[in-house]
């Protein structure tokens, strides 16, 4: 009969403080990527909910406008307005 080896597997020795900090590390990096994930997905949301918004620039109305227009025209004074960026506050 062949004699077994006993299986020595690498270890990695840590102490408990060691272990805590590396658990802490962990759970904060995990969080840290959740929260950028949200982040990401909340501008995304709001970049689509905006992308068709427009401000008069004479009156201030804010409007929608999703056709191809270079200048689309205000509903209520109908000047023509670039397409700037609205602020969301
Ligand atoms: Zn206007």
């Amino acid at each position: 009969m062949a004699r077994q080896l006993p299986l020595r597997i690498p270890m990695i020795t840590l102490s408990l403080p060691g272990l805590i900090f590396l658990y802490v590390m962990l759970f904060l990096g995990v969080i840290f990527l959740i929260w950028v994930a949200c982040e990401m997905v909340r501008k995304i949301r709001e970049h689509r909910a905006l992308q068709y918004r427009l401000q008069c620039t004479i009156c201030g109305m804010i409007y929608e406008d999703r056709s191809a227009a270079v200048l689309p025209r205000c509903p209520r004074c109908r000047s023509l307005n670039e397409r700037l960026k609205v602020k969301a506050y």
